[in-house]
């Protein structure tokens, strides 16, 4: 798979820089109302590729979703797969591990949701957790009881993203399309979506001490996500990094992508073998026979 041509793809060389990539979009951005119009014409477009890709049962898509608080996530995926049929995709959000979860090495709960061929899959958190979170909070490591002497060296995280760089080649040799999606949006605009969480008595119950807390370590976040990006988007399995801070043009460019890439494969209806079409003149007469 060539990923789609995209200026949020993060480059594969390594050379991706997080403080260069926007959080805001283009000057020259249309209207939300615009935006929200043709995200109504993608939603269609995915799901009529979904179903192709279900009939054609030899890929399945994996979207994954990572960001800061309130950048974001959940609406993105609820409006980029609104209307592609519920039979046809599956969303797993991932939060600390369990017990049982950490006593497995760490791909072993992501590996058991992956979706089945023919199916879009959608990791809202993912793998990436345990190179982001994990390593602005490298006590987390503790629990993990890793029978290393180097746990939270820089080696240590640097076999971490070989070992993520290489199961994602894995996938994508096996059939699953991975795209994975780094939803950028400034300190500044979730400072005010935390504000809108106090403020508004309907986003009240969103609201946790624990992101503003999270939020205090920003750099550390901003320096983790770099290094993960940069060290995990290949060709097989590309990151695009998404300007968040203005919801409908997130939206829009992550379904774009999304059905670019799609459109990409070589997805057809399965043809229908020319012994099978005989048969069905038959069952054609015989039904018609039966018309009471
Ligand atoms: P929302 O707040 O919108 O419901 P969320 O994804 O932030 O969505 P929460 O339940 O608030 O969900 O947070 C999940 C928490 O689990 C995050 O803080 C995340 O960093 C943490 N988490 C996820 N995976 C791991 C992991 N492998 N190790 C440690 N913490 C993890
Ligand atoms: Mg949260």
């Amino acid at each position: 798979m060539h990923p789609v041509p995209s200026p949020y793809l993060v480059p594969f060389d390594g050379s991706f820089r997080i403080g260069a990539a926007p959080t805001a979009p283009p000057d020259d951005t249309p209207k939300d109302k615009v935006l929200e119009k043709r995200l109504e014409d993608l939603n269609e477009e995915l799901a009529d590729l979904q179903r192709v890709l279900y009939a054609h049962d030899r890929y399945a898509v994996l979207l994954v979703f990572q960001a800061m608080d309130a950048a974001g996530k959940d609406g993105t995926i609820r409006k980029v797969l609104r209307g592609v049929n519920p039979a046809g995709c599956q969303v797993f959000s991932f939060k600390q591990p369990s017990k049982e979860e950490l006593d497995h090495d760490f791909l072993w709960r992501v590996a058991q949701r992956l979706p089945e061929r023919g199916r879009i899959g959608v990791f809202n958190r993912s793998h990436y957790e345990e190179v982001l979170v994990v390593r602005v909070h490298p006590e987390y490591l503790d629990g993990q009881r890793l029978p290393v002497a180097d746990a939270g060296s820089e080696a240590f995280w640097n076999r971490r993203l070989n070992a993520i760089g290489d199961w994602e080649r894995h996938l994508a040799d096996t059939g699953t399309v991975v795209l994975k999606f780094f939803l950028n949006v400034s300190k500044e605009e979730q400072r005010q979506r935390f504000l809108a969480r106090l403020d508004e008595p309907e986003k009240n119950w969103k609201f946790s001490v624990g992101d503003v807390k999270e939020r205090g370590h920003w750099d550390a976040y901003m320096a983790a996500y770099e290094a993960a990006l940069a060290a995990t988007s290949r060709p097989w399995a590309p990151w695009y990094s998404i300007p968040a801070d203005d919801k409908d043009y997130m939206r829009l460019t992550v379904a774009g992508i999304v059905s670019d890439t799609l459109k990409s494969l070589p997805l057809a209806y399965p043809p229908v073998a020319d012994a099978d079409r005989a048969r069905f003149a038959e069952m054609r007469t015989l039904l018609e026979n039966q018309a009471e």
